[in-house]
């Protein structure tokens, strides 16, 4: 029989448990730099103001009510999910060779991809799965989860604190074929490194050769470099290159629409005679998976950004936002940077102001981290990583000192 006194202890979740420890610090001049959500310039939870607007339009609808979604999802959500990512004259979507479900945000997308490929999957070899060193934890659960076996590629180098570019492209000449590699599409967490251009297509290109599987995660589209279709550069490279492939799409961050879990998976058939009818069946199968899984996803954070990503008008103030937020990061990143450099604080700074997105991995230590916890009740996680949005013109010199002290 099953005895639950048998069941062994699990370790708190790292960067809840630093969310926890930091709402218990009652000293005012604690900052918080954990978490990856977007703060305003008074470290407050921004609801993004064409979600406001959005949110007017759908409570005004004499005809809203609380029904299912279909198992697939909100289509008007979905439709608009597949353009915002391909491009809406993607020959991917004239040839319907593209599938997509509503998911419990990109943790749900991830999921449903990952468990889609440990049922569906098939290669000569192990099946793989390859994650960049380091990566979001979370992926190592996901996939292990439905038992997949992972292992990772280079990708951060701890002397230029750039991308590990020659150590990425080797282990992808190593795989197995038939591995499968999970990227960040743009804004790397936790590093906020992304490939050049250049680079994207010398990844596709060995892919490609090696007959990789890319499994493409995106949870910053608009947040890196404030533009979506420059954020959305490299996902339309790859399906151009007309791999098979999939995608978890997650629109917390973008559209500050965190707890609401909106997201999308997707699945890429590549281009063959009968790709449509190939689709199709990899439709069917997902519904089922969704079905016994979650039924149906919920709706209130599908119906805003479906309401904005349908409306031209919107659509452009969600751009002005996008920008409001990048803007403000990248303002805390010369800041910091140039804070650092006049304090004379040990070591160089540049990576503060190349790096993009939502982090930055500072190269602080471990023993560094804590002693900054300690002595200046900064919170962020154990491996040196910052949550830019944390920093605004009222903390960003203390900061900058904290770090300056914990150095010397
Ligand atoms: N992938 C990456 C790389 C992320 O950083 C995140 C958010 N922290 C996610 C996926 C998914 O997040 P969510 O489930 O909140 O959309």
């Amino acid at each position: 029989a099953f005895q639950a006194d048998t069941v062994p202890q699990a370790p708190e979740d790292p960067l809840f448990g630093l969310m926890a420890a930091y709402r218990r610090d009652d000293d005012p001049k604690k900052v918080d730099l954990g978490i990856g959500a977007y703060r305003d310039n008074n470290a407050k939870p921004w609801v993004l103001p064409v979600v406001k607007k959005a949110d007017e339009i759908i409570r005004k609808d004499p005809d809203l009510n609380h029904e299912y979604l279909p198992i697939a999802g909100l289509a008007e959500f979905t439709s608009a999910s597949q353009k915002l990512l391909l491009g809406a004259d993607s020959p991917a979507l004239k040839e319907k060779r593209v599938t997509s479900l509503q998911t419990i945000s990109g943790t749900g997308a991830l999921h449903l991809g990952a468990l889609f490929l440990s049922k569906f999957y098939r290669t000569n070899a192990k099946r793989t799965v390859y994650f960049s060193n380091p990566t979001w934890p979370n992926h190592f659960q996901v996939f292990s989860n439905v038992n997949l076996e992972y292992q990772q590629y280079p990708y951060f180098s701890k002397e230029t604190r750039g991308l590990d570019f020659d150590g990425f492209i080797k282990t992808l000449k190593g795989a197995d074929e038939g591995s499968i590699i999970v990227l960040h599409a743009c804004a790397h967490n936790p590093t906020g490194v992304d490939p050049s251009q250049e680079q994207w297509k010398e990844i596709a290109k060995v892919m490609k050769e090696r007959k990789l599987f890319p499994f493409l995660d995106t949870a910053y589209q608009g947040f890196a470099s404030g533009d979506l279709d420059r954020d959305g550069w490299a996902i339309r490279h790859f399906v151009e290159q007309g791999f098979e492939l999939v995608i978890a799409q997650s629109y917390a961050k973008n559209f500050g629409l965190y707890g609401e879990r909106a997201g999308c998976f997707h699945f890429i058939t590549a281009p063959s005679s009968d790709a449509e009818e190939t689709t199709k069946r990899v439709a069917s199968q997902l519904a089922i998976l969704q079905r016994s899984e979650i039924s149906n996803p919920p709706a209130y954070g599908a119906r805003v950004a479906s309401t904005v990503l349908n409306n031209p008008e919107l659509f452009a103030q969600w751009k002005e936002d996008l920008k409001t937020m990048s803007g403000r990061i990248i303002d805390m990143r010369k800041a910091l940077r140039s804070k650092l450099e006049e304090l004379g604080t040990p070591g160089t700074w540049n990576h503060i102001t190349e790096q993009i997105g939502m982090f930055s991995f500072t190269g602080l230590t471990e023993k560094q981290v804590l002693k900054l916890r300690e002595d200046s009740h900064v919170y962020m996680t154990k491996n040196g990583r910052i949550s830019m949005a944390g920093l605004n013109t009222n903390n960003v010199d203390y900061f900058a000192k904290a770090v300056d002290k914990a150095l010397r």
